[in-house]
């Protein structure tokens, strides 16, 4: 079995949930006392999300790229950044280390893709929605019609992460509120859902939405399972 490295902590709300997840994954995959060989380094979510709202991300690159090469350093055989939006780093992330980083909007196309479905609604942090990294990646890379909320549904799914969500605060109105953001994304052609940012599985589930939704921290936490265990590296202990 390979050893995950994951970079997380953005937050550790949703860092918990891929942490249970690989797990049960692995224990569903092989049984009895059967566990993911893995390595966390989780950051300082504070001081990432000022560094994101003030628009200083060669700094949060700086953070992530150390934490990347200590878990190669540290044994990973390969690592997943736990949230969507800091894959705007990726690159620079990933050509800083040998190992791969398996892109957490590549595993969520794959999901879509085999659904059958082609046109899709992002939801996520703004810089998810609003930028290029990842809807570029949907669009260029799977052929996928990609859309998101207007300004003003995008505005309260952005604030209810930051200011619920990785706060650890649930709340039903909230709740209600990205329903009702989903509905309005359904009546403009969207098939599925992606919950594009690894918090919102928190709060919204599938009997929230009429059509699919891919919470990209269950098919990343999965995709991850899946790779360390194939092909894989000879350990006594296996
Ligand atoms: N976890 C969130 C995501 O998947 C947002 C937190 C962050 O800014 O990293 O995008």
């Amino acid at each position: 079995m390979k050893t995950i490295g994951m970079i997380g902590g953005m937050s550790w709300e949703s860092s918990i949930e891929y942490y249970r997840i690989i797990n049960e994954t692995i224990r569903t995959e092989r049984g009895g006392l059967h566990s993911a060989k893995s390595i966390m380094y989780s950051v300082e979510f504070a001081e990432m999300e000022a560094l994101q709202h003030q628009d200083r991300w060669d700094e949060a690159a700086k953070i992530l790229i150390d934490a990347a090469r200590s878990l190669e350093s540290g044994g990973a055989d390969f690592g997943i950044i736990c949230t969507n939006t800091m894959h705007k780093l990726y690159d620079m992330i990933q050509q800083s280390i040998q190992i791969p980083l398996l892109h957490i909007a590549d595993a969520t196309a794959e999901s879509i893709k085999a659904e059958g479905i082609q046109k899709i609604a992002l939801l996520g942090t703004r810089f998810t929605m609003e930028e290029n990294f990842y809807r570029g990646r949907l669009v260029e890379n799977y052929g996928l019609d990609v859309i998101i909320p207007h300004s003003e549904d995008m505005e309260i799914v952005h604030r209810i992460i930051y200011d619920e969500l990785c706060a650890g605060i649930i709340q039903s109105d909230s709740k209600q509120k990205y329903a009702d953001i989903i509905r309005r994304l359904v009546r403009e052609g969207a098939e599925g859902i992606i919950l594009g940012c690894t918090e919102i599985g928190l709060l919204v589930k599938q009997e929230d939405s009429p059509v699919l939704l891919f919470d990209t921290t269950e098919i990343h936490a999965k995709a991850a399972v899946k790779y360390a265990l194939e092909n894989e590296l000879s350990s006594p202990c296996q």
